[in-house]
């Protein structure tokens, strides 16, 4: 999944040390200088006020068992992103739960992201199942692929790069014609996600036969199994394609140990 700002991705190289800075910034800029910085830097500042809207109705980490356990094992993936992805090691990743019952699963740029807690209990999410989902949303974040969402944009109409970063921004979101010329490169970095995402938590230790098994339980989920959404690859094609990749994966990895020291 994959939600306002979809893709991710930026260095917190310090250039934006906060949430309101990436807003100045990407106020005053036109569409062609848009970097990773500012687009980490406005996913900071929609996170922020996700949270916000979320702490105020009372539905932002609950659960503390919920959060140290999605926690815990996010802990493991990011300390494997930070050796696979060194340009990742100074992120400030975030991750927090919501009881908002229409929540799913979704990360924003530079490691902000949010689980549905009921969407977990819907699935039964085992670790290694949850450890998927959240590799999944990492790998977005991990190859820009919200960067790269913008730049295609600029190509495919350079007259966005005279407009505020902003108005493309919204355009991205809310222009049905844009999200259709944007799709086909939205499903390709889905499947990428799933592909990456599995082999990261792969390497952090997870067997991958249980990583696959995530598709599985989407697949079994779905009303419509075998056909593709909109934003996203069928549910059976994805169960496909990563119980081929794990097959061709060595089993017996050595369990993470998830220390969930990252989030203090
Ligand atoms: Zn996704």
């Amino acid at each position: 999944m994959w939600q306002p700002m979809r893709a991710l991705c930026l260095l917190m190289l310090g250039l934006l040390t906060s949430a309101s800075a990436g807003a100045q910034v990407a106020a005053g800029v036109n569409a062609e200088a848009v970097t990773q910085q500012l687009v980490a830097g406005r996913a900071a500042e929609l996170y922020a006020e996700r949270l916000a809207a979320l702490r105020a109705a009372h539905a932002l980490d609950v659960h503390g068992a919920v959060l140290e356990r999605v926690r815990r094992i996010a802990g493991g993936l990011i300390a494997q992103a930070r050796r696979d992805y060194p340009d990742s090691a100074d992120w400030a990743w975030e991750l927090h739960v919501t009881t908002d019952e229409e929540h799913l699963a979704d990360g924003m740029a530079g490691g902000k992201m949010l689980l549905g807690e009921a969407y977990l209990e819907r699935l039964e999410i085992a670790d290694a199942e949850l450890a998927m989902l959240l590799a999944h949303e990492m790998a977005h974040a991990l190859l820009r692929h919200n960067l790269l969402e913008y730049q295609l944009a600029l190509r495919l109409d350079r007259g966005w790069a005279r407009r505020p970063f902003l108005a493309l921004e919204e355009a991205v979101e809310s222009d049905s014609a844009l999200i259709a010329k944007l799709a086909p490169q939205g499903l390709a970095q889905e499947a990428e996600a799933d592909r990456e995402g599995l082999l990261l938590a792969w390497r952090a230790g997870w067997p991958a036969a249980r990583l696959a098994n995530y598709f599985k339980k989407l697949a079994r989920g779905s009303g419509l199994p075998n056909f593709d959404s909109a934003t996203h690859p069928s549910p059976a094609s994805r169960w496909a394609a990563a119980r081929a990749l794990a097959a061709t994966l060595p089993a017996g990895a050595a369990w993470p140990d998830g220390d969930g020291r990252l989030f203090p």
